[in-house]
């Protein structure tokens, strides 16, 4: 028994205190160079505010991280996926690469907010003029991440592996069937030497200093669903002679919500059917030939969005086919679900909780908007969080939300941030070296 002991004693020691200072080392450095650059992380986010560029046109935005990457002494790549920029910084010591990512575009909305740095710019959009307003906050992941990179570099030789910074365009999305944003930088393989991907997203509507998470799918895939019916058109006195596509269409409407009461299993994750418009007919006593209709449809994780789009094909099509009818369902799919990889949370807890403090973390509910991080999530491992940036003691209820021109962020919640995504990066680097 005796000669036992000691090994069994100070294995666990060994292993415990190497993994404790492999997370928690290099935490202290962080937060004293994440304070220092405070008023600069401000600085950089006021102006990007006052200078918001919409999708693939962010530019000068994307100049200013460029140039900020380069004087880290940064390996720069510009133009990546039209106005991306992506930096790689080498650690001091081998191991893995860690990609940051930050979003830059800015919404067609016109700002309210009196304020010193309010928003200047206007574009036309879809024909129309407009303002432009960094109305979801990505000015803020754009500063935060330039304030991650000037800590990180100023600390390289310690950190064991790479870091990959991320400055994407176009989240919001483009026109057209373009290709744009995370799934075309994906396509021109910007995930294919990272082994882990982290992001955060600033919420308006989350008091400052409180970090959210939730793991696996934690927010939906967007789809756009279109479906025609094609019936008779007869006269609307006699529609015994019809094959009338507006009833089809009003049972379509209505079983498609079956979908959600009977086919989802509302215990695990919600989904969302919703039919934003239907336009059939020009005349009160005329059956038309044809309906159309049009919706959004909302999923979480693959296997959920693969059942509710083959419900919605049976339906449709069955439905109509009882009516003597056809019916041509179209479902395009913009972004997948957005999936923070059960196994990468789990390990990343308790840099939440050290970064935040305890209390400060919370467990989001699942949310029914979508973000295209999902794309970088389907390549590699990927977290992403909420950061607070609602100021302390406001009502969520009564804040604006994001994409409104009353859209506001306190600034107090940024070294936080700062200081989650260099945790995150020597954290990672910690467990897997
Ligand atoms: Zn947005
Ligand atoms: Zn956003």
């Amino acid at each position: 028994m005796k000669k036992f002991l000691l090994p069994l004693i100070l294995v666990p020691m060994i292993i415990g205190s190497g993994t404790l200072m492999a997370q928690s080392s290099l935490r202290p450095t962080i937060d004293t160079k994440a304070k220092a650059i405070e008023s600069k992380v401000i600085e950089w986010r006021r102006d990007f505010h006052m200078h918001p560029e919409l999708g693939n046109e962010e530019t000068r935005t994307a100049k200013i991280v460029a140039d900020h990457l380069r004087s880290l002494g940064m390996d720069v790549t510009e133009n990546v996926a039209v106005t991306g920029v992506v930096g790689v910084l080498k650690g001091g010591k081998p191991g893995p690469m860690v990609a940051l990512r930050a979003d830059m575009d800015a919404l067609p909305v016109t700002e309210r907010n009196d304020l010193p740095f309010k928003s200047v710019n206007t574009a036309t959009y879809n024909g129309q003029e407009t303002g432009v307003m960094h109305a979801c906050g990505h000015d803020t992941h754009v500063a935060i991440l330039m304030g991650v990179a000037e800590v990180l570099a100023g600390m390289k030789n310690d950190l064991s592996g790479s870091v990959k910074f991320i400055f994407q365009p176009a989240e919001e999305g483009v026109d057209g069937d373009d290709i744009a944003g995370a799934e075309l930088m994906v396509k021109e393989g910007v995930m294919k030497d990272v082994d882990a991907v982290f992001g955060l997203h600033i919420a308006s509507q989350m008091e400052v200093g409180k970090i959210g998470y939730r793991s696996g799918p934690a927010m939906a895939a967007v789809d756009i669903l279109n479906i025609k019916v094609n019936g008779r058109q007869a006269h609307g006195a006699s529609p015994w002679s019809s094959v009338d596509p507006i009833v089809t269409s009003a049972q379509i409407v209505m079983g498609l919500q079956t979908i959600l009461s009977r086919n989802v299993n509302i215990t695990k994750d919600p989904a969302v059917v919703t039919i934003g418009a239907i336009h059939g007919g020009i005349r009160q006593n005329i059956i038309p030939e044809d309906v159309e209709m049009i919706g959004t449809i909302r999923t979480f994780g693959d296997e959920q969005q693969t059942l509710v789009h083959k419900r919605i094909n049976e339906i449709a099509t069955n439905i109509a086919k009882s009516a003597g009818a056809t019916a041509d369902v179209t479902i395009k799919k913009l972004y997948p679900s957005t999936v923070n990889n059960p196994e990468l949370t789990a390990e990343m807890i308790p840099t939440l909780k050290a970064a935040a403090g305890e209390a400060n973390v919370i467990y989001n509910d699942p949310v029914t908007g979508a973000e295209d991080f999902s794309f970088f999530q389907k390549e590699k491992p990927g977290l992403f969080i909420n950061l607070g940036g609602m100021k302390k003691g406001g009502d969520p209820v009564t804040t604006p939300s994001h994409h409104t021109p009353g859209f506001f962020i306190d600034e107090g919640g940024f070294t936080l941030g700062v200081r989650v995504m260099s945790y995150f990066v020597v954290d990672y680097m910690g467990m897997k070296k």
